[in-house]
Formats: structure tokens, sequence, C-alpha cells
């Protein structure tokens, strides 16, 4: 599906070359002797995704003489981002993962096992297995909780039963594709749905409506589908520099949105979806030939039984961790550091808000170490490429203040806009970037 343009190879080289300027600052960051590398120090790492593997590799380089372990049950690590890719057919399953253990930095221990709880006051992580692990500093980065069972008549076990598919889930993702290049085929009536929780990439459910009715015009069946997306908050999209030209697609392509609408339940046997307008309380059902929904989110379970959520104000309902939104600190712990999807802090939860992240959390981590006072600040940054056809993607990066933060060579062009080049770096680019410099911690 991909097609191999000539000047692919100059764009990949010049990515290649801004993504090495851009590490620059993080190779040479790495001469100097950090006052935190000669101390003596077990740190624990809960979880190793994106964040944590990224955490892990910085810190072994960093801190000569610290203890490092990581406890995550997963044997196998997801590219997520490609989630999305597998969904609408443009790469296999097998190429979005690696295993756990070829992605473990050399001189980092890695348990596996599923932590629990956590024992802030006594410095220890509880685990299935009964066994209790000290720690002097902890790295908190579980990623998030999907909540399946919360739409209620369908299970994550039962993704595909009555046609109703997610690509939040590795397995779903292929069945979705398979489900897609059907409906394209032979027509219908398709939903789309996100959800009422804070998300993981929340353009996501976006991408994969849009790349939907992209394969139904190749296919010359548009006409027979319909496509329409249901989304659970106030707007379609809140990143005001990228929401205008977003909307203008979804018009010009003649899929309506509604607004408020909160995918509650799906009859699988009938085919046909629950929703509630939040805005007016009433209930209503939709049949459907093809659903595709995305389960609502929280942080682990473990993170409330613990205490380390949030209690009040916004991401105290699913429990986010109450993380300083510039330090990364924990509010309430200052040996504890937290960071990716499970971090309650008002950014989109991102792999690429994590690539920012983690210099920052390990800056902080060693500075904590050293006794002093953690000065590295995180401005927010994420990004999420909204994928609008096979071959255009526009490029939203942006900050706390949701104004536009572009941290690849794209300034000088109309980021709001759909970029072929965009395109490029997110199929040829983001993956080898993510598993070779990313998780090596090299940016
Ligand atoms: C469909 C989809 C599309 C996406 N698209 C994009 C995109 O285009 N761009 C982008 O930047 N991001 C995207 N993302 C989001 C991105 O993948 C996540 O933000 C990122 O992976 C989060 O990293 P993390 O380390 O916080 O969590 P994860 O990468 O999810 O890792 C969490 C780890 O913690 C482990 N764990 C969980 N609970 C425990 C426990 N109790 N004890 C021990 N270990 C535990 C898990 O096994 C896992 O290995 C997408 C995600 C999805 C699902």
């Amino acid at each position: 599906m991909l097609h191999h343009e000539i000047s692919r190879r100059e764009f990949i080289q010049r990515s290649a070359a801004a993504t090495l300027l851009a590490c620059l600052p993080s190779l040479s960051g790495g001469c100097s002797k950090d006052p935190a590398s000669d101390v003596n120090v077990s740190i624990l790492i809960i979880g190793g995704g994106a964040a944590g593997i990224s955490v892990a590799a910085r810190l072994r380089r960093r801190l000569e003489k610290a203890t490092i372990t990581l406890v995550d049950p997963a044997e196998k690590h997801f590219y997520q981002p490609g989630f999305t890719f597998v969904g609408s057919g443009v790469w296999q399953p097998d190429d979005i993962w690696m295993p756990q253990r070829d992605l473990i930095p050399k001189g980092v221990s890695w348990i596996r096992d599923t932590v629990v709880a956590v024992e802030a006051d006594h410095k220890a992580a509880v685990l299935k297995s009964g066994k209790k692990l000290a720690y002097d500093f902890l790295v908190l980065c579980p990623g998030l909780q999907e909540n399946w069972s919360l739409v209620e008549g369908i299970k994550k076990e039962d993704l595909g039963a009555g046609n109703a598919h997610s690509i939040y889930d590795f397995e779903g993702a292929a069945k979705t594709w398979k489900a897609i290049d059907e409906f394209t085929r032979e027509g219908g009536k398709g939903l789309f749905t996100d959800t009422w929780t804070k998300l993981k990439c929340g353009g996501a459910p976006k991408k994969i409506c849009l790349l939907s009715e992209h394969l139904a015009r190749k296919r010359t069946t548009r006409e027979s589908c319909q496509f329409h997306y249901y989304t659970a908050s106030k707007e379609l999209y809140d990143v005001p520099h990228f929401t205008p030209r977003l909307q203008e697609i979804y018009k010009e392509r003649n899929v309506p949105i509604s607004l408020n609408c909160r995918l509650t339940g799906v009859d699988t046997s009938a085919k046909k979806a629950h929703f509630l307008d939040t805005a007016t309380g009433r209930t209503f059902e939709e049949e459907y030939d093809f659903l595709h929904f995305t389960p609502p989110q929280s942080a682990p379970d473990f993170v409330k039984k613990s205490g380390l959520g949030w209690t009040e104000g916004k991401l105290a309902r699913e429990s986010w961790v109450k993380t300083d939104k510039k330090t990364l600190v924990h509010l309430d712990h200052s040996n504890i550091i937290c960071l990716g999807d499970a971090a309650g802090i008002p950014t989109s939860k991102t792999s690429a808000a994590i690539r920012k992240q983690a210099p920052i959390a390990v800056a902080n981590l060693c500075s904590l170490i050293a006794g002093k006072a953690p000065e590295a600040e995180y401005n927010g940054y994420a990004a999420c490429p909204i994928i609008t056809d096979y071959g255009h993607v526009i490029m939203a990066e942006f900050d706390y203040e949701k104004k536009p933060d572009s941290s690849f060579p794209f300034s000088w062009m109309d980021t709001s806009r759909e970029l072929r080049t965009a395109w490029w770096l997110k199929a040829y680019v983001l993956k080898p970037m993510y598993f070779r410099l990313m998780l090596r911690g090299w940016m």
C-alpha cells in the first residue's frame, strides 16, 4: 500500500540528519560526570513501555553505581502508534513489536511480574507473586489501564463480535483491518467513536475513521458506505491551531460529527450502538454495519489503591498519578518520578510526549539523588500526527498552552494542513527512531 517515491530516500536522509542534530545535546550531556553517578542507590522502574525503557537506558548510562530494576510482566513490547497502521492495512502485526528482552538495557535487572501495590511510605512495591521490592527512588510509568467493561455488552476478548472493533488492542487492530477491508468493499453504515475519559493518542479514533473513508473512495465504493463520527467531547479537537482544518476535512468528505455523545454500550447481536448525549441527557441507539470504538481509560488500579493518584480536580476521577506538571516529581513523595500515560498532567498521552519527558525525568531524578532540587522543566510538548488519508498527515505538535511546538523540520510549512512529508515521517522514520534512538535513550 505504501508507494516508494524517489524523493523518499532524500527525505529520510534529511530526517536522519535532523534527528542526529536534535540528539547532540543529550549525547554531549552524557560526557560530564554526573554528581549522582557515584551514589549507591537503588532505583525501581515500574513499567517497561515507551517511558520505562527510555528512562532505564538513560539512567544506566548516567549512574555508574545505581542498582536499577525494572518490573514488567509483558514479553512483547509494542510500538503502539503502529496500531493505527495495522488497523488500516498499511503494516502487518509483526511489523510493530519487539521482544522485551531485546530492549532491556544491559545492566538493568528485569523482573517479569506485576506490581499490585506501592507502599510509598515504606519505599517498597508489592508484586503479584507476593514478593516485596524495596527502593530508594521509584520511576512510576505503568502506562494506563483500558476499562473495556465500561462499554456494556462487549469484552476485550470478544472484540470483533457483532463487527464491533477497536485498534486500542494489538489483536483488535488486526481484526479491525479485516473488517475495514470488507466494509469498504461491501458498503454499509460505519460508526466511529472515541471515549469520555482522557485517552492515549486522542487522534487515533479520528485517524482510523478518515483512513477508512479514503479507502472507500480509492475502491470507488464511497457511495455505498456511510461514515459517522461520534465524539464524547464538546469539540472535535481541542488544539485550536489544528481544529479548523480538521473540521473542514470531515465536512469535505461528508463525515458528520456528533458532539457530546458517549458510547455506553453495544448490542453485538442486533448491531446497535447505545449512546448518551451528555449535553441533553438523552439516550439513543444507532444501528451499524461496522463499529470502531475506544475503551474508557484510567490509571492502573494499583495507583488508586496505593494512594498515589489525584483525589481532587479534573484528574481525580481516573486517579491519574499526582505529578508536578513541570518537574514530573510526585507531589506527595519526592522520591517518586512519574511520566508517560499514567502521569496526571494536562498533556496529550503520546509516546512523542514521552520523548520529551524522559530527559526531564532523568535529569530531575539525578538531581534528587545528588541531594539537589529538581530544576529541569517539561513544557507539555506532545505530538499527534493525524493521518488524514493514505499519504497525508497533519503534524500536530503542541505544548501545555496548546500552541504549535514543532520539533521536526516543518516550521516553514503550514503545519495546520495535511502534509505529504509528514506522512513520510510517520510511515518511514518514526518507528525506527522509536526503537533505535528513543528506547536507547539517545533522544
Ligand atoms: C491506537 C493507538 C495509537 C497511538 N498513536 C500514537 C501516535 O501516533 N503517536 C504517539 O506519540 N503516540 C501514540 N500512541 C500512544 C503511545 O503509544 C503511548 O502514549 C505510549 O506507549 C505510552 O507509554 P507508557 O510507557 O506510558 O505506557 P506503555 O507503553 O503502555 O507501557 C506500559 C508498560 O507498563 C507495564 N505495566 C502495566 N501495569 C503494570 C504493573 N502493574 N506492573 C508492572 N508493569 C506494568 C505494561 O506491561 C507495559 O509494558 C498511540 C496509542 C494507541 C493505543
